[in-house]
């Protein structure tokens, strides 16, 4: 997955478009996200007891990350990602993600 959990995203398809906003789950096997405050779903929740009132609870749903575009936190743009790898001090080699716009590790 491209996009990890509190990442800033554009999303850039569906009614939803032109919005920023920030991931607050990722599903992998799907390809999708959970973004807040996108793709509203009410759910009714009934009392529990009798007095009690039912409640209308709102849950962002699932987004498929192709409609989506990640805001990079260092140029500000929306942008595609790409990959390096680097090694550290004791030669081990990470893949870390990378800004195909400014280069900056994301
Ligand atoms: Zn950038």
């Amino acid at each position: 997955m491209k996009i990890k959990k509190g990442d800033t995203i554009l999303i850039i398809s569906g009614k939803d478009k032109g919005r920023k906003s920030k991931v607050l789950e990722v599903l992998p096997k799907e390809q999708r996200v959970i973004i807040e405050g996108v793709n509203i779903r009410k759910k009714h929740v009934r009392p529990k007891k009798t007095g009690e009132k039912g409640q209308i609870i709102e849950t962002p749903g699932p987004v498929h990350i192709s409609n989506l575009k990640l805001i990079c936190p260092k140029c500000g743009k929306a942008i595609r990602t790409g990959y390096k790898i680097t090694s550290n001090i004791k030669a081990q080699e990470s893949k870390v993600r990378i800004c195909k716009k400014c280069g900056q590790e994301i």
